[in-house]
């Protein structure tokens, strides 16, 4: 068994919509990012690189190359799961936790969890995603932007 963490954050800019967990959420603003700004998605990424001893996103997916420009992070965490998998290695569970004084994600969990589960190639019961604010304190409670942690558990098969 490998432990690895991960965190990441992207600041609001104009929009109507983000990507949290792979889903589309309405929102009245976007994110400032060179991706999709999937911040969970992102620290997933670096929790899954990070137990495998294999770096981090930005050596993996240069945020100055534009082969990334605008690119679903879904496909980036696709991407680590197979770069991980060539170690013999498989996530056995993930939790992350979201940062965010709106919007409210409760009515999103569900469908986060599914898609994390379906990219990654493991059971819904093995991820769990929840959500906090910081009680308006800091950035995230200035609505400046999201934050998000990962924790993964990577197997040896
Ligand atoms: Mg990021």
């Amino acid at each position: 068994m490998r432990i690895g963490h991960g965190f990441d954050v992207h600041a609001f800019c104009e929009g109507s919509a983000i990507v949290l967990c792979g889903v589309e959420i309405p929102h009245s603003k976007g994110f400032k990012a060179h991706s999709d700004g999937d911040v969970a998605l992102h620290a997933l990424c670096d929790a899954v690189l990070g137990a495998a001893a294999l770096g981090d996103i930005g050596k993996h997916f240069p945020d100055t190359d534009p082969q990334y420009a605008g690119i679903d992070s879904k496909i980036l965490l696709r991407h680590v799961v197979e770069l991980v998998a060539g170690k013999q290695l498989y996530c056995h569970n993930i939790d992350i936790t979201i940062v965010a004084e709106q919007p409210k994600m409760q009515p999103h969990i569900e469908t986060m969890c599914d898609c994390i589960a379906q990219v990654v190639g493991i059971d819904r019961d093995d991820v769990n995603v929840k959500a906090t604010t910081s009680e308006k304190l800091g950035f995230t409670g200035r609505e400046e932007g999201i934050a998000a942690y990962a924790v993964v558990l990577l197997e040896k098969k």
